[in-house]
């Protein structure tokens, strides 16, 4: 919606117009006017749980477009003047928002407040034997892995601390709201562990695109064998030793599937499939379904890899 916008700015609309068409455009706008105070969260799957915790007791903004890479999503102008004018801004951290740091940093200097999830949870690091060790400082064993919506007790975890922040920097209470997220955000993890149960242990072997699994294999009791890109982000590089070893771990692992995501290179993920006699299957890791919910997000998550792996 907001490159068609800008697409239509650069045209040359009468500013009326223009005016009624972001006013439909952007419902944050109409709502500001109202006096609410405005939420800046980085990527989609966090500003979900944002949204479903304040409701319509705030403007929650998401940067990042669904279906960007937030490895990588770089913010425009605008996209800055949003984050340096917001009462608060939610962020992962952990390098997630790698495009975005520059920005984050200097609206943090600003004296714009932050809410870091990452600082709020107990941070998965890689362990020893988890994928294939390269020179990269984002899968040495100790890294601080950033894909905490993997999880979600994690995000429980996350959302309550939120709720105290919200009403201590923004008076704004949503403690009643905030338990009752929690509450269906333990179900949703038992419902995963449910799901996941039809897959037998010896198949509980992980191969992604990159290492984005960690916090749902240690939930519910996967294993990581390794990653098409050995990394803990997407823009790692990856060399033909290291996909050499990656076909020697699936094979030696008797892997049943290989999870492509988001960055993934579909010829390169085609070509080990074919190589190892390994089914291709896509998993969407980093963004949400059409709609715009985090518990189908995970249901999906939970529903794709069983399918693949039982
Ligand atoms: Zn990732």
């Amino acid at each position: 919606m907001v490159s068609h916008v800008r697409t239509v700015l650069r045209a040359g609309l009468p500013v009326l117009a223009l005016v009624i068409l972001l006013a439909q455009a952007s419902p944050a706008l109409g709502a500001s006017v109202a006096g609410k105070k405005t939420i800046v969260v980085t990527y989609s799957l966090l500003g979900a749980i944002v949204r479903d915790l304040v409701g319509d007791q705030a403007v929650v903004i998401v940067s990042m477009p669904n279906g960007q890479d937030p490895h990588e999503w770089e913010p425009s102008a605008k996209d800055i003047e949003t984050i340096n004018r917001a009462n608060l801004v939610v962020q992962n951290g952990l390098g997630l928002e790698g495009g975005m740091e520059k920005t984050l940093h200097q609206a943090k200097a600003a004296g714009v407040k932050f809410f870091t999830a990452s600082d709020h949870i107990q941070v998965r690091r890689v362990g020893r034997g988890e994928g294939i060790p390269t020179g990269d400082p984002d899968q040495a064993v100790g890294a601080k892995d950033p894909h905490l919506w993997m999880d979600p007790t994690v995000m429980k975890t996350v959302e309550l601390a939120l709720a105290v922040r919200l009403k201590a920097d923004l008076g704004i209470d949503v403690s009643d709201r905030a338990r009752d997220l929690a509450t269906r955000l333990d179900s949703l993890d038992q419902e995963t562990a449910h799901t996941v149960a039809q897959v037998p242990p010896a198949n509980r072997r992980l191969v992604t695109g990159h290492e984005s699994m960690g916090y749902f294999a240690q939930r519910y009791g996967f294993r990581l064998v390794g990653a098409i890109i050995p990394s803990l982000t997407s823009q790692a590089q990856v060399s033909a030793a290291e996909l050499a070893a990656l076909k020697k771990l699936i094979q030696k692992n008797q892997v049943q599937a290989i999870f492509t995501e988001l960055g993934t290179s579909p010829a390169v993920a085609q070509a080990i499939g074919k190589e190892t006699g390994v089914r291709v299957v896509e998993l969407t890791t980093h963004s949400l379904p059409e709609d715009g919910s985090y518990f189908t997000f995970v249901r999906n998550l939970g529903s794709v890899i069983t399918g693949a792996l039982k």
